[in-house]
């Protein structure tokens, strides 16, 4: 399916819920993004820091790039300038450097934790304890450059749906559990990214205010195949 088709597939799905749709352009070229940015698409996600600074140095100034894979701590400085969201924060140490570097470029930097739901060893993220702490620690409050908006989540790659809707469904517990706790200044919970291409269906039953669609968007990627 070309992205257009996709895309307006998409929207469609959409109509009705509170969620917003991420185009997950990992591995594809710039020309695809332009594709899909000429179709009226602005959110786009990367997984990967060096792809997605090469691509926006040659993409629309006003698309919105969504940072969703592993971030290592020193390549931070090179996508502060204007990442949009960061979905993968999974570490205070990360957080303190996104701050830093949000200051250098006077600006603050909307963040979410990702938490681990799924019951693969591989996948990052926090525990639900180890979020708990984050969000409890007085350290938080000096982070006046970073604010957490929200989770991230991966649910287990499964055929079955019920186990799915179970990750899904124990992240949105947390996220309501937090949200009624202690407020911050810099911690403003109003985001939940799950779901992707396999997915999302039950994410957004569940709750999800962002989805990250790649492969139902732009296709197969060539290293899913291997
Ligand atoms: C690649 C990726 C996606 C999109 O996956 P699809 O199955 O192609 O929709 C979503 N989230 C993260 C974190 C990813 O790395």
């Amino acid at each position: 399916m070309v992205p257009e088709a996709a895309l307006k597939k998409f929207q469609q799905e959409l109509q009705g819920f509170e969620c917003k749709l991420i185009a997950v352009s990992k591995t594809y070229p710039p020309e695809k993004i332009q594709d899909a940015y000429d179709c009226g698409q602005r959110a786009f996600g990367e997984n990967k820091v060096q792809e997605m600074v090469s691509k926006a140095e040659v993409l629309p100034e006003d698309i919105e790039w969504h940072l969703i894979g592993h971030l290592q701590s020193n390549k931070v400085k090179y996508i502060a300038p204007f990442v949009h969201l960061i979905h993968s924060v999974d570490s205070v140490k990360l957080l303190q450097e996104v701050n830093k570097q949000a200051s250098k470029n006077q600006r603050i930097i909307p963040c979410l934790l990702q938490i681990h739901i799924a019951e693969e060893e591989t996948k990052f993220g926090l525990s639900f304890q180890e979020a708990r702490e984050i969000l409890n620690s007085s350290l938080l409050e000096e982070l006046q450059h970073v604010r957490i908006t929200g989770f991230m989540g991966m649910a287990t790659n499964t055929s079955d749906h019920e186990q799915v809707r179970k990750e899904f469904r124990q992240l949105k517990n947390f996220y309501q559990e937090c949200k009624a706790l202690h407020p911050k200044v810099n911690v403003q919970l109003s985001e939940l990214s799950m779901g992707m291409s396999g997915d999302y269906r039950i994410a957004l039953e569940e709750g999800s205010t962002m989805i990250r669609i790649g492969s139902a968007i732009f296709g197969a990627r060539d290293y899913d195949k291997v």
